[in-house]
């Protein structure tokens, strides 16, 4: 069966490790950087996959053509849906590899992590980015990484140079790190959050007085509007919490 994503395949034995970009089709970051990557020609010592995951969505200029890929997993290639025939193809493709997976968001700081496995593989791959947040997302239902490991990483702010500069520095610090290029190892070390509950999404206009990842006492301010403003009930870390509050991204 013919894959419905092009995969670039470097290096000459079996890929164990893959990158992957724009799993939403408005997040190019990665793609840039993959791109920026293969042009400098490097030696491939190890066998790697680029998987650009939803081209059609790319091409329309749009996060997904007709259900959110990394809400459509595992999948089925019989859906009426693009996304859900995309993701059981991502499945096979990506069955047993070590996997980044490049997203693009408004929040920040950035970079970090998002894992929903905890097995000491994944955790490995984790440290092999090289960033230093990390958040375990689990209860995400029809997350790509639910379903074939691995991480996702964040990057941005979206649409920015800045976001393709450390897409590509993430990219090259994994490979690195996994041997498939030449360079110093150097993995991180970082620190993990776990979701436990989220806020409700507020309404237009609310601003965050919090930053992501800087815990919050009870009575703190989180955000506001106005004169009004929202106060945290209990000692918690923000995370993935936006400026914008349109879409955080993974
Ligand atoms: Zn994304």
């Amino acid at each position: 069966m013919k894959s419905r994503m092009k995969t670039t395949r470097k290096g000459s034995d079996d890929p164990e490790v893959a990158a992957v970009y724009c799993t939403h089709g408005d997040e190019t970051a990665g793609k840039k950087a993959v791109e920026k990557l293969l042009e400098e020609k490097p030696d491939f010592r190890k066998g790697v996959k680029f998987v650009f995951a939803n081209e059609k969505a790319f091409q329309q200029g749009g996060r997904y053509v007709d259900t959110d890929l990394n809400r459509s997993f595992p999948g089925s290639v019989e859906s009426s849906s693009h996304e859900e025939r995309l993701a059981a193809d991502m499945m096979e493709e990506l069955q047993d590899l070590k996997i980044l997976d490049i997203h693009e968001t408004l929040t920040s700081p950035v970079p970090f992590a998002l894992f929903t496995w905890s097995d000491e593989e994944t955790i490995e791959t984790l440290r092999s980015t090289g960033v230093e947040d990390a958040v375990e997302i689990s209860y995400t239902p029809g997350c790509g990484i639910n379903h074939y490991g691995g991480e996702e990483v964040e990057v941005g702010p979206k649409g920015s140079r800045e976001a393709v500069n450390q897409a590509y520095r993430l990219l090259k610090t994994f490979l690195i790190n996994q041997g498939v290029l030449k360079g110093e190892t150097d993995h991180s070390n970082p620190d993990i959050y776990r979701v436990y509950g989220t806020e409700p999404k507020p309404e237009e206009d609310w601003m965050p007085a919090s930053e992501n990842f800087d815990s919050v006492d009870e009575g703190d301010v989180i955000a506001e509007k106005d004169s009004e403003k929202a106060v945290a009930d209990e000692e918690f870390v923000p995370v993935l919490f936006s400026d914008t509050y349109t879409d955080t991204g993974f």
